[in-house]
C-alpha cells in the first residue's frame, strides 16, 4: 500500500517538474519519426495544442476556419522576456512601417514568419513544421534559445488544411504495408482534383493579393497586422528536382530593393552551407521568379519583408519513390531538408536583427516619402459603384489607403483606356489613391499600367493592372493629390424615397447587381431586363438594367421583399411610379424580357481543369449565391439534361464534347457555355460553326523564315518563349447591345493565357460579341510568334442552334476570381443570353 502511494507521488512529481523540463518531441507525441508516416491535419493541430499547453514560450492563435471547418493556426514563439511583449513587438512593426503613429525602434526583436504547406499535396513541410517548433521550445536547446533572444517566430503549420487532408487521406488509403517506390504505382497518382488546391480548387499561392478565398482573407488579415521582416513559403516541386531556395530567378520586379535581393543571397548561402555539409543537392536562381504579386514570396517582398519560396522535390512521391536519377527519395529525407532550411533561415535572421529592422524601416520610409513609379496619384472614376466598391474592399484588405473625391478639381493624367495623357475632372465619388503611403510599393505593383519585365521567361502572368482587371476608368497623375474625404470603406447607396412603386429598377453593371438578381430569383420574384438603354425620371439606365415590376409579383409583401433584399446587399435601387419611359421602350413592351430562373449544370471531374471549374463553382456559391449542380463529364450520358437550362463546360480536355444527346438538348432550348479549351474541343463538331483562325503567312514571312539561322539546342527555352503568352491583357471591341455584353462598355479587357483566336462568324452564323483588332494589345509579355497571330479574330461569340445557343468564351473571364471585369460578362452568359 505504501509502495503504491509512493509510486503515485512520484508520478505527480514527474508531471509537475515535467512542465518546466520535458516537452515531447513530435516522435514521442505521434509515435513515429518525422517523415515515417503522413500526419493528418487534426493530429498536427493536436501537437500544436499540446505544445501550447506545456510550453510557456508560445501563444497559439486560431485565426480562421477553412471551408471544410478545419482550424487555421498561427503559433507565436518567443523567449521568456519577449513572450509577454508580443503586442509591443507588433505595434513596433506598425510604427516602423508608418502604419501607426509614433517612432518605432530598430532595437526590438525581428519577426520571422514561416508558412508551411500552402499546396496540400506538397505535404513534407507541415511535418517539418512540428520538428522546427519542437526545436524552438525544447528547454534543452541552447542554440534556438539564443536566437529567440532577439527574434519572434511565427509558424503557420498548414495554410491549406483541406487540401492537405485530401492528399494525406488519399495516400494513406491506397498504400500497402510498405510504400511502393515504383513511380507508376497508384499511390503516386492522385485522383481528380488532387490536393494542391483548397475546397473550391483555388491555388492559395496565387491569391495573396486578391484574397478571394476565405483562408487567404483570414491569413493575410493577420499577416498585415504583423508585417514580419522575414517570410518563407514552403513548397514541394516535382520529385525529380532536388531542393530550391533563395536567391530567386529573374525576373525580379524592379521595386524589389537591393537589400531584399542581397539578403536573399545571405540566407541562400547559409542554407547551402548545411546542404553542402550533408551532401544534399540543391539549386538557386532558377525557375522561381519574383514578379506576379500574389505569391507567398512576392507579396511579403512588396510589403517590406524578405519573402522567399523554398521547394523540396516531392510532389506525388508518397513515403518513397524512385527518381529519374535512380535514387529512392523518402518523406524522411524531404522533411529533414525543410527542417534544415527552417533552422538555417532562423539562424540568419537572428544574426541580422538590427540590420533587418533598419532596412525594413528604410523600405517604409521610402514608401511614404519617395514612392516608386511615375504616378503619385491614381484616380478611379466612379461610373460604376458596384465595381468601385469591390475595388475599395480589395484595397482595404491590403491596407492600401485611399479616399474619395477632390472638389472641382481638373487634372491631367494618363488615361488607362485611351493610353493617352488627357485632362479630366475629378468628381466627389471618384476613388483617389495617393502614392505617398506605407503600402506604396504594393500599390504601384498592383496599379501601374504596364509591368516592366526585364526578362520574358516567367512562371506566371505578366499583366494584372487593377483598372483593367476591374474594367474601370482610371488615370495616373504625376502630381500628388490628397483625396477630399479620407474615408475608407465602401460608398453607401442613395436612400429610397418611394417604397410603393410601379417598378423598382437596378443597374446591371457589377457582381453585386448579379447577387441582387440571384437573391430575387431565389425568392421567386419575377425580374425583367431591358434590352435597350432607357431614361425615366431624369435617370439613365443601360441595356440589361433589372426591372422588378409589381405586375407578375402579386404578393402583399412585394415592396418589402424587394427593398429589404436590396438593403441587405447594400444595393442601390430606384423606385418608379410609372412604366412610361422618357426615352427607350416602356416596361410593357417586347424589348423588356422576363429572366427565367435558370437551372445550372457545371461539368466537373477527370479531364476538367479543376481550377477553372472551381472559379465557376466559387462564383455561384460564394459570390453571387445561386445554386449550381456539379455533374461529372463522364456521367452526362446518364444525366437528365432536360432538368437543366444551362450547361457550363469549363476549361478542360473533352474527347467527344458535342454528343448527339447534348446537341439535341441545345436544339431543344438548352444553353451551352464553353470556356477556354472547351471551345477548341467544339471546333469541327456537328452543328458548330466556329472555325479556328488559320495562321496565314504572307510571302514576306516565308522569305524571312528561309533566312532564319539554324535553331540551337541551347536556345530551346528562348524559342518556346516566342510562341508563349504567360498572361497578357488585350482590349476587345465589345458589342454591348448583345446580352452577352450588357452592362459593360463597348470594350472589354481580356486576360489572354494562350494564343487561341477564331474566325469571325458570317452574318447568318452567329454573333461576334467580343472581337480583337490589330491594335488590341495592352500589357504583358506576348511572344513574337503569338503577337503576329493574335489579331482580327473572335474571342467572345454566340451561336444559335435550334431553339438554344452555344456561347464561346475563349479566354477565362473568371481568372483566379480577381478578374472582376469578367464576372458580369460570365453572368450575362448565364442569366441574360437567350432569354
Ligand atoms: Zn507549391
Amino acid at each position: 500500500m505504501i509502495k503504491k502511494l509512493l509510486l503515485a507521488l512520484i508520478a505527480v512529481a514527474t508531471v509537475f517538474t515535467g512542465f518546466a523540463q520535458k516537452i515531447q518531441s513530435p516522435q514521442e507525441f505521434l509515435g513515429y519519426k518525422p517523415g515515417e508516416q503522413f500526419t493528418t491535419h487534426y493530429r498536427i493541430v493536436e501537437y500544436y495544442k499540446y505544445i501550447a499547453s506545456v510550453s510557456k514560450n508560445v501563444k497559439l492563435q486560431q485565426f480562421g476556419t477553412t471551408n471544410e471547418g478545419r482550424p487555421l493556426l498561427a503559433m507565436f514563439i518567443a523567449s521568456d522576456e519577449n513572450i509577454g511583449r508580443m503586442e509591443e513587438i507588433r505595434h513596433n512593426n506598425m510604427k516602423l512601417a508608418g502604419i501607426e503613429s509614433g517612432a518605432g525602434s530598430t532595437s526590438m526583436p525581428v519577426v520571422t514568419w514561416l508558412s508551411f504547406n500552402v499546396h496540400g499535396n506538397e505535404p513534407a513541410s507541415s511535418e517539418a513544421s512540428m520538428w522546427t517548433l519542437y526545436d524552438l521550445v525544447d528547454p534543452a536547446n541552447k542554440t534556438t534559445k539564443a536566437w529567440l533572444k532577439n527574434m519572434l517566430v511565427v509558424i503557420d503549420p498548414c495554410l491549406n488544411p483541406d487540401g492537405r487532408d485530401r492528399y494525406v487521406n488519399f495516400y494513406n488509403s491506397v498504400h500497402g504495408i510498405a510504400p511502393d517506390p515504383s513511380p507508376t504505382a497508384r499511390e503516386h497518382v492522385e485522383p481528380w482534383p488532387g490536393g494542391r488546391v483548397n475546397h473550391y480548387y483555388f491555388d492559395l499561392n496565387r491569391d495573396w493579393a486578391w484574397q478571394q478565398q476565405k483562408e487567404t482573407q483570414a491569413r493575410v488579415g493577420l499577416y498585415n497586422q504583423w508585417l514580419p521582416q522575414v517570410h518563407v513559403d514552403y513548397h514541394e516541386q516535382g520529385y525529380n528536382a532536388p531542393y530550391y531556395f533563395a536567391p530567386a530567378a529573374e525576373p525580379y520586379h524592379k521595386d524589389i530593393t537591393q537589400w531584399q535581393r542581397q539578403f536573399q543571397v545571405t540566407i541562400g548561402k547559409n542554407n547551402a552551407k548545411y546542404f553542402d555539409q550533408n551532401g544534399w543537392m540543391y539549386f538557386t536562381r532558377y525557375e522561381f521568379d519574383l514578379l506576379y504579386p500574389s505569391y507567398g514570396d512576392t507579396y511579403p517582398l512588396y510589403n517590406g519583408s524578405i519573402g522567399m519560396t523554398y521547394e523540396q522535390g516531392g510532389i506525388s512521391a508518397g513515403l518513397a519513390v524512385v527518381t529519374r536519377a535512380g535514387d529512392t527519395l523518402t518523406l524522411v529525407q524531404r522533411v529533414a531538408h525543410h527542417h534544415s532550411t527552417s533552422l538555417s533561415t532562423l539562424e540568419v535572421a537572428s544574426a541580422n536583427t538590427q540590420k533587418l529592422l533598419e532596412e525594413y524601416k528604410k523600405f517604409f520610409d521610402n514608401n511614404r516619402n519617395n514612392p516608386p513609379g511615375e504616378y503619385k496619384t491614381y484616380v478611379i472614376k466612379n461610373d460604376n459603384n458596384g465595381k468601385v466598391n469591390a475595388l475599395a474592399k480589395m484595397l482595404d484588405r491590403n491596407g492600401i489607403q485611399y479616399g474619395f473625391g477632390l472638389s472641382n478639381k481638373t487634372a491631367t493624367g494618363f488615361n488607362y483606356i485611351t493610353q493617352k495623357t488627357e485632362q479630366f475632372d475629378i468628381g466627389a465619388n471618384d476613388l483617389v489613391v495617393n502614392a505617398y503611403q506605407p503600402k506604396a510599393v504594393l500599390l504601384h505593383v498592383l496599379l501601374e499600367p504596364k509591368t516592366f519585365i526585364p526578362d520574358s521567361a516567367t512562371y506566371d502572368i505578366t499583366a494584372w493592372s487593377l483598372p483593367y482587371a476591374y474594367g474601370l476608368k482610371a488615370y495616373g497623375v504625376k502630381e500628388s493629390f490628397k483625396p477630399a474625404s479620407a474615408k475608407w470603406g465602401v460608398l453607401d447607396p442613395a436612400p429610397l424615397t418611394n417604397t410603393h412603386a410601379y417598378a423598382y429598377v437596378s443597374a446591371w453593371q457589377s457582381v453585386n447587381d448579379v447577387k441582387f438578381l440571384a437573391a430575387l430569383l431565389k425568392k421567386k420574384i419575377k425580374v425583367r431586363y431591358a434590352e435597350k438603354a432607357f431614361e425615366v425620371g431624369g435617370k439613365q439606365f443601360t441595356a440589361g438594367s433589372l426591372i422588378i415590376a409589381r405586375a407578375g409579383n402579386d404578393y402583399p409583401d412585394f415592396d418589402q421583399v424587394v427593398t429589404q433584399t436590396a438593403a441587405s446587399l447594400n444595393q442601390e435601387i430606384t423606385a418608379l411610379s410609372t412604366g412610361f419611359v422618357d426615352k427607350g421602350s416602356d416596361f410593357g413592351s417586347d424589348a423588356v424580357r422576363v429572366i427565367h430562373q435558370p437551372k445550372v449544370l457545371l461539368v466537373a471531374g477527370e479531364g476538367v481543369n479543376s481550377e477553372a471549374m472551381g472559379e465557376v463553382w466559387h462564383l455561384f456559391e460564394a459570390q453571387i449565391g445561386y445554386p449550381v449542380s456539379l455533374v461529372k463529364y463522364q456521367d452526362l450520358g446518364r444525366t437528365k439534361l432536360s432538368d437543366f437550362d444551362v450547361a457550363i463546360f469549363p476549361d478542360g480536355r473533352y474527347d467527344d464534347l458535342m454528343s448527339e444527346k447534348l446537341q439535341n438538348w441545345v436544339r431543344d432550348g438548352g444553353k451551352l457555355i464553353a470556356m477556354e479549351n472547351a471551345v477548341s474541343s467544339l471546333v469541327d463538331k456537328k452543328g458548330i460553326l466556329l472555325k479556328r483562325k488559320e495562321d496565314k503567312k504572307d510571302d514576306k514571312d516565308k522569305d524571312k523564315e528561309k533566312d532564319k539561322p539554324v535553331k540551337l539546342y541551347g536556345d530551346r527555352e528562348r524559342s518556346a518563349i516566342s510562341s508563349s503568352i504567360p498572361g497578357a491583357i488585350f482590349k476587345l471591341k465589345l458589342d454591348n447591345t448583345h446580352p452577352l455584353g450588357f452592362g459593360l462598355p463597348d470594350y472589354y479587357y481580356s486576360l489572354k493565357l494562350n494564343d487561341d483566336i477564331y474566325d469571325l462568324f458570317g452574318d447568318d452564323e452567329g454573333w461576334n460579341v467580343g472581337t480583337l483588332k490589330k491594335d488590341g494589345y495592352v500589357s504583358g509579355f506576348v511572344g513574337s510568334e503569338s503577337k503576329k497571330k493574335i489579331n482580327n479574330g473572335l474571342l467572345l461569340g454566340v451561336q444559335s442552334m435550334g431553339r438554344g445557343s452555344v456561347i464561346y468564351l475563349v479566354d477565362d473571364p473568371l481568372f483566379r476570381s480577381f478578374w472582376e471585369n469578367g464576372k458580369l460578362l460570365f453572368s450575362n452568359a448565364v442569366f441574360m443570353v437567350g432569354q
